[in-house]
């Protein structure tokens, strides 16, 4: 399982996709990707092997887009179907996650108005942050709301439609670094998926928040204090 985000000059669906091929060796059952297009999100995700997100992608192509999130999934909750594939979309935003949240029966419950369509856990995030952000908060404030309220292991990454030059991630209990471009940013759960492109990194601490824009990225933790994070540099080389 794993996740890339990006967000710079490049056709993000290419990036993206290379970074989802490097972290295979990772394991998964599903692999979807979305990109915020004209105010609305965009999305394909399948079930199965990543050629068959390709067959998908080639059949019913996605517009370019230089911001993308795409995840690979190891299914906890829910069977590996083409509709419990990440990501889930909720109006404006769509999320990628890995790990468990623990308490998303009771959240469930609570976003009983919510037209639920997977069986997974991780839905309930993005019908949480959709509602934050229709309240008026942004995505960084949306994202320290809803971690406030989940139990459990997660690497979120989302993205808002409505203010899409940004990708906001939050980290407890399951891995997240940042990629340091020039004009450009990533975001992975294994530095694997972005070494072709930056081999400056940035390793969040646990129950921290980030926000990449293309050219600045921004650190807090869940209170929203500006946290300290470690830089490193990538020195070993990629196997063919
Ligand atoms: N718990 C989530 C699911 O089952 C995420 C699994 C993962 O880490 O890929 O969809």
């Amino acid at each position: 399982c794993g996740i890339v985000g990006y967000l710079g000059e490049r056709e993000g669906l290419e990036v993206v996709m290379s970074g989802l091929r490097r972290m295979e060796y990772r394991g998964y059952d599903s692999a979807g990707i979305a990109i915020p297009v004209n105010g609305h999100i965009e999305w394909r995700k399948r079930a199965g092997r990543i050629s068959n997100l390709d067959g998908d992608l080639a059949d019913d192509p996605l517009p370019a887009s230089t911001v993308a999130i795409g995840h690979t999934r190891w299914a906890t909750h829910g069977g590996p179907t083409d509709a419990n594939a990440h990501p889930h979309v909720s109006g404006r935003v769509a999320v990628v996650h890995n790990g468990i949240i623990e308490n998303h029966l009771a959240l469930r419950a609570e976003l009983g108005g919510e037209e639920f369509t997977s069986d997974t856990d991780t839905e309930v995030a993005a019908h949480l942050l959709r509602r934050e952000l229709d309240l008026g908060a942004d995505l960084v404030e949306a994202m320290r709301t809803v971690v406030g309220r989940l139990e459990g292991a997660f690497t979120l990454v989302a993205v808002d439609a409505v203010a899409p030059d940004q990708v906001v991630a939050a980290r407890r209990n399951s891995p997240l670094v940042v990629g340091v471009g020039d004009g450009e940013n990533f975001l992975a759960s294994d530095v694997a998926a972005f070494i072709a492109y930056t081999r400056d990194a940035i390793e969040l601490g646990q129950d921290q928040i980030v926000r990449i824009t293309r050219d600045d990225v921004e650190v807090v933790d869940f209170d929203g204090i500006p946290a300290e994070t470690r830089a490193f540099h990538v020195d070993w080389d990629l196997e063919a």
